[in-house]
């Protein structure tokens, strides 16, 4: 089991690595240089710098959001993908990268269509949802693969 979540700080920039269990007990931790609350089931901003560090090193799966200002079906999904970070919390880590600020990442991943809910697993893309799916659908993935990972464990 994955034990340690790892999670840059907004406010100062600092990594920080959280036990998984302080989330599933619904503990919101705060960083350990700065003191300001993580906000662990918040969806946090990810970028082409900090990609690395908080998706491809990630010891849980990740879910990113790609997306941008001016894509409507975007702004539909928002609150879903919200709603999603609070239920998996602990379990799937959800992140949302903006497209037009992070070109890199954007292109490194053939992203050509958006709202894109990218899952990631020990750092390797394994699933990709493009457009604006009803929640239900994209539990539905989320969970098939959150449990295929602890039966291989
Ligand atoms: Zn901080």
């Amino acid at each position: 089991m994955p034990e340690n979540l790892l999670v840059r700080c907004t406010a100062c920039g600092a990594l920080n690595r959280v036990p998984v269990a302080r989330i599933e007990r619904g503990e919101d931790p705060a960083c350990g240089r700065c003191k300001v609350k993580l906000a662990v089931c918040e969806p946090a901003a990810v970028t082409d710098a900090s990609f690395a560090d908080e998706v491809e090193r990630s010891e849980i799966p990740v879910l990113v959001d790609m997306w941008a200002e001016w894509c409507g079906p975007c702004r539909y999904l928002a609150p879903i993908v919200d709603q999603i970070a609070h239920e998996m919390a602990g379990r799937v880590r959800v992140l949302k990268l903006n497209v037009d600020e992070n070109p890199a990442t954007a292109s490194r991943f053939d992203i050509r269509g958006i709202p894109a809910l990218l899952i990631f697993k020990n750092g390797r893309e394994v699933d990709r949802i493009v457009g604006a799916q009803p929640k239900s659908a994209i539990l539905r993935r989320l969970e098939a693969l959150v449990q295929a990972s602890s039966s291989m464990t």
